[in-house]
């Protein structure tokens, strides 16, 4: 039995609500309303973060997600905070091609569409040996199949707007790999070689980059912390340390609004130069040995 309820590692280890001291503000005389970022997942986690930070700085958010309560709430707190930007919930399925047709169709029509923030996923662990194939097939439509239904539809906004940029949430999965991830290690390499490619066709004016974080305070991954202690015959603090921090540098994990920001460096004209890049901000999982 764990030593912490899921409320208490919600507590210690979940997300800290943003404020407006948490968004970093960039001067960039394309961050003002009459532009549109598309970012997806923006109900929860780290797309809602994302969502908040780029309001922040002036943007319209189309913000798509499947959890149209998830959605309003977001566009609530955009208001409650007095962001210059505003977050627009745009209710889609992305495994529904003509969903995903008509959301950026609807996006389109909120201003000039330049930037698409790829984020929504979700997890299953399972062995290679018994994974179930249709969570396979769902998470690499939603976090593969998806961003690339998004990029080409954005594409010739992009092109009648004169610039473009899509930023695709990675992981640290998409550089070293953990066991029984298996469609999450495919897909977030994959991501990779889409945000190339993107690099590659975009010819200067449309960019491509991703974000590669370890472990994010998100409310999913909080919730789970008893149920991972519990396997592990480990405290939640101790499955902190260990398995969430224990092949990092870090001392704690990283907050949703941090990510959030990544991704208003990344869309901003001081980002000219990152094009096909990875954002790798993973406490230095990936990048020391021992
Ligand atoms: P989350 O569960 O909080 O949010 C994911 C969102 O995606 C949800 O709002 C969900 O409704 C939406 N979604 C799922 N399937 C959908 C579909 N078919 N159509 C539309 N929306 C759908 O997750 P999160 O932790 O914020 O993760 C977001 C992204 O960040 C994922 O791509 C994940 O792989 C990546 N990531 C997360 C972490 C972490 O520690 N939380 C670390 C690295 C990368």
């Amino acid at each position: 039995m764990a030593d912490m309820s899921v409320d208490g590692a919600l507590a210690k280890y979940g997300p800290s609500e943003i404020s407006r001291e948490d968004i970093l503000e960039l001067d960039d005389p394309n961050y003002e309303p009459g532009n549109v970022a598309v970012v997806t997942g923006a109900a929860s986690g780290i797309g809602r973060a994302t969502a908040l930070c780029l309001a922040g700085n002036g943007l319209t958010i189309a913000g798509i997600d499947v959890d149209e309560d998830g959605l309003a709430e977001v566009r609530e707190r955009a208001a409650e905070l007095d962001l210059p930007g505003s977050v627009k919930p745009v209710t889609a399925d992305l495994t529904d091609e003509d969903d995903i047709e008509a959301a950026v169709a609807e996006a389109a029509e909120l201003g000039d569409l330049r930037y698409l923030a790829n984020i929504a996923g979700l997890q299953t662990i399972a062995p290679i040996a018994e994974f179930p194939v249709e969570k396979y097939d769902l998470m690499h439509d939603v976090m593969q199949r998806a961003p690339l239904l998004l990029t080409k539809a954005c594409w010739p906004h992009f092109e009648e707007n004169g610039a473009g940029v899509v930023g695709n949430m990675c992981s640290v999965h998409g550089h070293i790999v953990t066991k029984e991830k298996v469609a999450y290690n495919t897909v977030k390499f994959g991501l990779r070689g889409l945000t190339q490619s993107i690099a590659a066709e975009g010819d200067g004016s449309i960019r491509g980059f991703s974000v590669s974080t370890g472990y994010v305070k998100t409310e999913l991954v909080a919730e789970q912390l008893p149920d991972s202690a519990d396997s592990r015959d480990l405290t939640v603090d101790k499955t902190v340390q260990q398995v969430m921090l224990g092949h990092t540098r870090a001392t704690e994990m990283m907050e949703p609004y941090e990510v959030g920001n990544l991704f208003v460096q990344g869309f901003s004209e001081h980002a000219s130069h990152l094009n096909g890049g990875d954002m790798t901000h993973d406490g230095g999982m990936s990048l020391t040995y021992e």
